[in-house]
């Protein structure tokens, strides 16, 4: 996974939890890079992409979870 390590007080919205943070991760997904507040929405997002990638694309954010 590649992860940005220059980044470190970048603001982001994060792709999980729609929450204003600093960017902890991030995570390419087909087109889009995502990124997260921290390790906890990462691993979530990451987790609910590739299940339900095995059946259709969403961006994590519609996922229903
Ligand atoms: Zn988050």
């Amino acid at each position: 996974m590649p992860l940005d390590e220059d980044a470190s007080n970048v603001q982001i919205l994060c792709a999980w939890c729609q929450k204003v943070g600093v960017k902890r991760y991030s995570l390419s997904m087909g087109s889009e890079l995502k990124s997260f507040c921290s390790e906890k929405c990462f691993a979530a997002c990451r987790r609910a992409y590739f299940k339900r990638n095995k059946v259709q694309s969403l961006p994590c954010h519609q996922l229903d979870i």
